[in-house]
């Protein structure tokens, strides 16, 4: 099974619900579990870590992939440990920190100082946000209404970055990463760790849409649901152990239609 963290497993950039705690810990009693996201470990730790209990057994199965899987964390019985990570050079960083600057004052956007940095370095990602990292929510829907400030934003950084990729990550806010970074990319790195192929798995998230940061796992050809906000999350992970527990049962969640690849999902079992 894999997340995606943000509106998906936790309310955007708050912490995980108890009671989705308690729901994942039972998934994870019966199968792997990964969280992809755009955001960093650190978010990880403040939405879903910080109050998460699972035994041991099932924290091994949990599976963490901060920045769209360049870098991949996994429990080693003390603490999360850093399995691989993909970083940006210094040369890379620099250049997109400099221009992401420049860009933002040459449009009017810099304004630093109220909310947090405007320029984050994620290591495998430099993200700008325009009113900082910590703004509050009804001011960054205020910010660009009509998305204009960041489409223009993002066209002058992809001018002159024509071998990184420049997107748009959250309302105020562009990624640069790597080219072809996105959960896809991700999700394929988990593939080729766990040694499994995209019919084993199962994904939810709640930007499947045309446009949605999510998309891209499902256009690999993986299962996936898509789901509205982290109640109806709640309500999928419920049935589907119920579903597990229950030899025969109909599958109990809408799986999007993926031309050409409809099939029967059955359930996995742990080691099996
Ligand atoms: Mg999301």
């Amino acid at each position: 099974m894999v997340f995606d963290l943000d509106d998906t497993l936790a309310p955007s950039k708050s912490s995980m619900d108890p009671k989705m705690s308690d729901a994942l810990a039972r998934l994870l009693e019966r199968v792997e579990v990964c969280i992809i996201s755009g955001g960093r470990f650190e978010q990880f730790e403040a939405q879903a870590l910080s109050t998460f209990d699972a035994s041991p057994d099932a924290l091994r199965r949990l599976h963490l992939m901060p920045t769209c899987g360049t870098r991949y964390y996994k429990w080693e019985g003390r603490g999360w440990e850093l399995q691989y990570a993909e970083d940006l050079t210094a040369d890379e960083k620099s250049r997109s920190i400099a221009t992401l600057e420049a860009g933002a004052r040459e449009l009017g956007l810099w304004a630093p100082g109220r909310w947090g940095d405007i320029i984050e370095d994620r290591g495998s990602q430099i993200t700008f946000s325009a009113l900082g990292q910590q703004a509050p929510v009804e001011a960054k829907m205020a910010w660009d209404a009509d998305g204009s400030k960041k489409r223009a934003l993002g066209a002058y950084a992809s001018e002159r970055l024509p071998d990184l990729e420049v997107r748009g990550g959250g309302s105020t806010s562009i990624d640069i990463t790597r080219k072809g970074i996105d959960k896809a990319y991700g999700v394929g790195k988990l593939l080729d760790r766990l040694q499994l192929s995209r019919d084993e798995l199962l994904f939810i998230g709640d930007r499947l849409d045309e446009t949605g940061n999510d998309r891209p796992v499902f256009e690999m050809g993986v299962a996936s649901v898509a789901i509205s906000d982290w109640h109806e999350t709640l309500a999928s992970v419920d049935a589907l152990v119920e579903w597990m527990d229950s030899p025969g049962a109909p599958f109990p969640l809408a799986v999007m239609p993926f031309p050409g690849r409809e099939r029967a999902i059955r359930p996995a079992t742990i080691g099996g």
